[in-house]
């Protein structure tokens, strides 16, 4: 058998290396930690230099691993892009927090891949033995916690407590919260404003759902939304979510009631056959046009069951709503059904957005996706947008519309009403 390059590491053989180093440490009363580092980007690696340059990266990312590790450190891949840590002996978790940086900015020099510079970054999660617990599996699981968290964390790595709201969210019955959370008002629905690229204009917004918890205090939508999609709660609160916006939207001042809005759609609501029907009554409830409204839906989540999806998105796009593709250019869309996407507008993962500036191959991949949709007559919108360079670049490149924090965070409905009337044009 060939055996494939960095192998990943064989899970009972990882747990027993791990049990034995809690086992020691407990033995000398002296710390340890657990670090998981989860590489970023390394699919869409893998899909435009194949497995060879997949492989060529690893190779140079463990070279970085090592170059900051101890000699008595311990380094084993636990997944295709995730590597395991164990730092032995550790004064604190300030000294954790240092192996952190430093790993952070070693990744910082660009990887090189067929002589083209690429950035790669990373997240780190971090837990402490016996701080944070006390048996190898809390302690895994205390860092996978971490791992999450370290995603929205803008030092890019995040040490285990108890104060994570995600870590929260995996101990308590988030299903039951989630019910009570429509009933008893914890949700609230944010608008994050668009702007026509080409004339400045405001184009409309995105609403983005909210859930503060009166003990928990924020909870990520990116933790919630998967939750209600798999308990099937998501119906009720997609049903909240267009409701609620539609009602807003009634109070907007009549110069910007013309503006588009766009709602996140998960997949598993299109394949309820009375949804279209109850898209209709609500805008006939708020007598609201359906030509205002747009609805978001990922790419990868409408390539899990194209049939199904494809015809309810018909269905909308008749009564006249638009249909946005999210998070495009990460779903592996193939030409072949691609001509026949109900869609009418394209939006670029932001993810590409964000390096296109940095990276010569983010650029080219997003100027790829504008003269894709135009070829089809899409709109293109790019969100993610966090500085005037980028702004300007996509505005050359021809993309239509422009969203992200460059412009604005996404804002509760007073402050998107004030931000509309004081809105002046970057350009
Ligand atoms: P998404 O649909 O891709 O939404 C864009 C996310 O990127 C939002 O995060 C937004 O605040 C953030 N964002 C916008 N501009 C920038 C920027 O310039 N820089 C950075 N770093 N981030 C930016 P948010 O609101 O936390 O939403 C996360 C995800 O949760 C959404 O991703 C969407 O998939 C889901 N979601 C949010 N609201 C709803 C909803 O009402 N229904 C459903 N089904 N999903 C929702
Ligand atoms: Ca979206
Ligand atoms: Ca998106």
């Amino acid at each position: 058998m060939i055996e494939p390059f960095i192998a990943v590491a064989d899970r009972q053989s990882l747990l027993a290396d791990l049990q034995q180093f809690i086992q020691q440490h407990r033995n000398s009363g002296k710390r340890l930690a657990l670090m998981l580092v989860k590489m970023h980007r390394f699919r869409r690696i893998n899909m435009l230099f194949g497995y060879a340059g997949g492989d060529l990266v690893l190779e140079q990312f463990v070279g970085r691993l090592r170059s900051m590790c101890r000699t008595k450190d311990y380094i084993a891949r636990t997944g295709s892009s995730e590597f395991m840590l164990v730092l032995p002996e550790i004064m604190n978790e300030g000294h954790a927090a240092l192996a952190a940086s430093k790993l952070l900015n070693i990744l910082q020099e660009p990887f090189r891949v067929d002589d083209q510079p690429l950035k790669i970054n990373a997240s780190i999660g971090i837990s402490l033995f016996p701080d944070h617990a006390q048996d190898v599996s809390s302690l895994i699981i205390n860092t996978e916690i971490a791992l999450v968290d370290a995603r929205s964390n803008p030092r890019l790595f995040s040490i285990y407590s108890e104060q994570i709201t995600s870590a929260d969210v995996y101990s308590w019955d988030i299903e039951t919260e989630l019910d009570k959370a429509v009933d008893n008002d914890e949700l609230s629905l944010y608008f994050q404003p668009q702007v026509n690229l080409q004339t400045g204009e405001i184009f409309g917004a995105e609403a983005l759902i909210r859930w503060r918890h009166p003990e928990k205090g924020f909870i990520r939508p990116d933790i919630f939304i998967p939750a209600a999609e798999h308990s099937g709660q998501i119906y009720k609160l997609t049903w909240w979510t267009l409701n609620t916006a539609l009602r807003l939207i009634r109070e907007w001042p009549d110069n910007k009631k013309h503006l588009k809005v766009a709602i996140n759609i998960s997949a598993s609501v299109l394949k309820d056959i009375t949804f279209v029907e109850s898209v209709k009554s609500a805008l006939n409830l708020w007598n609201i046009p359906s030509t205002i409204l747009t609805f978001e839906i990922t790419e990868s989540a409408l390539m899990e069951d194209l049939s199904t999806s494809f015809t309810t998105l018909e269905a909308l796009k008749s009564l006249g709503l638009a249909i946005s593709i999210d998070d495009f250019g990460t779903g592996y869309s193939s030409m072949a059904y691609f001509k026949n996407i109900p869609a009418t507008e394209l939006k670029i993962d932001q993810s590409f957005v964000f390096y296109m500036l940095d990276n010569a191959m983010d650029k080219h991949i997003v100027t790829t996706i504008i003269e894709l949709a135009h070829g089809f007559n899409l709109n293109v919108v790019a969100e993610g947008i966090e500085t005037i360079e980028t702004y300007n670049a996509l505005k050359e490149l021809g993309c239509d519309i422009a969203q992200g924090y460059y412009l604005a965070h996404a804002m509760p409905q007073h402050e998107f009403i004030l931000w509309m009337n004081s809105y002046q044009s970057p350009q």
